[in-house]
């Protein structure tokens, strides 16, 4: 097949060398210790130069790099968090001023505060040139229906800011059961699609459909939930919120990413959503990513080639170069 555009990595972290400094030099960061990071795994620790040989082999040309989750702090002081913030989205600067054709930015948010998260957004965008933000499908148990966020959406808006949605620990199903990895294997896939329906029906995705929502992980169960969000939403027309339609009308309002296992889900949710939503996505470097997936796209044999071009290039390319 050729290739006419560069392959865009939507969901792929970084943890800030300046936080490894600090502790690893036995030091705290702001409150955070060598406890978070995940730096036993290797590749948290590289610097952008061994980032950008790991894309070279896996065939990655960019890489939209968002702080790991760990570095939401949302349920700090606030003041804490607008430092660990700014300092994040400093470094993930850095490395796109310094390899601008190898990385985009995506910086994190002081979100319990939303008229912070406004002003340290818009310092992201307009003065770190960032691209947009990753922020967690809800803030210390508020979900995004909730009026306090209005005004940080209207922000998004304005400023052409591309929404990474991406769970943090602890996940809804952790409240239920903490063994066998739920909490994540599933727990990531709930808050997804807990954070869709928040969106949804609170009004979000009309009041503002300027919004470049991407649902990290597929989706979650978006995809599949479809059918009985729309049999609840016909028969119980009291319970709507502020939508103005079916749930399943608002898929092609959102991007989602291809961080999927199989071929089966992933030509399920190309179904469901339609390639020109899907955009490619590994959650590189973590465990859970989804190893050789430039390859595995490149020989699937349930996409048509235009599929294969909307998720390897074109839908990035709708995103991020106009
Ligand atoms: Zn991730």
């Amino acid at each position: 097949m050729a290739e006419k555009g560069r392959i865009v990595d939507v969901h792929a972290h970084v943890t800030p060398q300046r936080f490894q400094r600090a502790v690893l030099g036995g030091e705290d960061w702001h409150g955070m210790t060598a406890a978070d990071g995940e730096l036993d795994n290797l590749p948290n620790r590289w610097k952008p130069e061994r980032r950008i040989e790991e894309m070279d082999a896996i065939e990655v040309d960019v890489q939209v790099v968002s702080p790991t989750d760990v570095f939401y702090q949302y349920d700090r002081d606030v003041e804490q968090t607008k430092l660990i913030s700014r300092e994040c989205n400093e470094e993930v600067a850095e490395m796109v001023r310094d390899h601008p054709d190898r990385f985009k930015g995506l910086g994190t948010l002081p979100m319990q505060d939303p008229e912070a998260a406004i002003a340290e957004a818009t310092h992201g965008i307009r003065e770190l040139g960032l691209v947009g933000f990753m922020i967690d499908d809800q803030v210390n148990n508020l979900t995004y229906d909730h009026e306090v966020f209005d005004e940080l959406w209207a922000a998004f808006e304005e400023l052409g800011a591309f929404i990474l949605v991406h769970q943090f620990h602890p996940t809804v199903v952790y409240y239920r059961i903490q063994d066998y990895f739920l909490f994540n294997s599933v727990g990531n896939l709930v808050d997804r699609t807990l954070a869709f329906g928040a969106l949804v029906y609170g009004g979000v995705m009309d009041r503002y459909p300027g919004l470049k929502i991407c649902l990290a992980h597929a989706g979650g169960y978006v995809p599949f939930a479809f059918d009985r969000m729309d049999q609840g939403w016909e028969v119980w027309p009291g319970s709507r919120g502020d939508s103005q339609d079916k749930p399943s009308t608002y898929a092609n309002r959102f991007y989602y990413d291809t961080v999927t296992f199989t071929d089966r889900n992933l030509r399920f949710m190309l179904d469901v959503l339609g390639s020109e939503r899907v955009v490619f996505g590994t959650d590189w470097p973590a465990p859970m990513q989804t190893y050789g997936a430039v390859d595995r796209l490149r020989g699937s044999e349930v996409l048509t080639d235009p599929e294969r071009e909307d998720l390897l290039w074109r839908t990035a390319s709708s995103i991020f170069d106009g």
